[in-house]
């Protein structure tokens, strides 16, 4: 997976490439899509979600530009395995998700793969975590129907949030930088997540 889906399309930083080799992914997904689990795809998880592709939880991962000492928040936690991977680049990660059902099964596959210093939050991930505010990073595993303002004002000077833009049937992965004059956003690739469902999501 990290050789050929990774290192071989355009994931460069060394601290993730070893992140997405230290996770076992066959650990987030069920029974049935064991065998399928290192495929360069996404997966269905229970709920109508899926795990996101290797590729963008790598690409998601690579944008935030962690360095080791970071506090991050990730919305969507789905399975738990991009908030496993952001474990082992930040030094703080929170994570939530809207299905308390989900979020309490990433919470077990969390603690068993050895990331019990997650936190798994249940709630509305588009309103964020004001009381673990400020975050160094943000990762939206969803996508939104417009800039989520919300969050961002949830970023340290500098912080980076990364998150899916557009429509229900296709968006393109945004990445903005906290500056003073504002977001600077910098456009990658295009993409195609689970819809983002919340207050400054879509409607459910
Ligand atoms: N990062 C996950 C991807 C899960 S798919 C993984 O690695 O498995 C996206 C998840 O976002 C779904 O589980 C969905 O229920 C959740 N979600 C959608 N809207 C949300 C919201 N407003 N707040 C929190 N989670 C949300």
């Amino acid at each position: 997976m990290v050789e050929t889906q990774l290192r071989g399309r355009d994931i460069v930083d060394e601290r993730v490439l070893s992140a997405m080799a230290a996770v076992p992914r066959e650990q987030f997904v069920g029974e049935r899509e064991r065998r399928r689990a290192y495929d360069d795809a996404a997966l269905p998880i229970s709920g109508g979600q899926t795990i996101s592709q290797p590729y963008m939880v790598a690409r998601i991962c690579e944008a935030l530009r962690l360095t080791g000492g970071e506090r991050v928040l990730d919305v969507g936690t789905g399975s738990g395995y991009q908030a496993a991977v952001l474990a082992e680049l930040a030094a703080e990660v929170y994570t939530i998700e809207r299905i308390p059902e989900l979020a309490e099964l990433a919470r077990e596959r969390l603690v068993a793969a050895g990331y019990d210093r997650v936190h798994v939050h249940i709630g509305d991930g588009t309103l964020g975590l004001p009381e673990h505010a400020p975050f160094d990073g943000i990762a939206v595993a969803a996508a939104a129907p417009g800039f989520p303002q919300t969050l961002y004002e949830q970023l340290k000077p500098r912080g980076r949030l990364v998150v899916p833009v557009g429509s229900a049937r296709g968006q393109r992965l945004e990445v903005a930088v906290r500056s003073p004059e504002g977001p600077a956003l910098i456009h990658s690739v295009p993409c195609r997540f689970v819809p983002l469902v919340g207050a400054e999501g879509f409607d459910q």
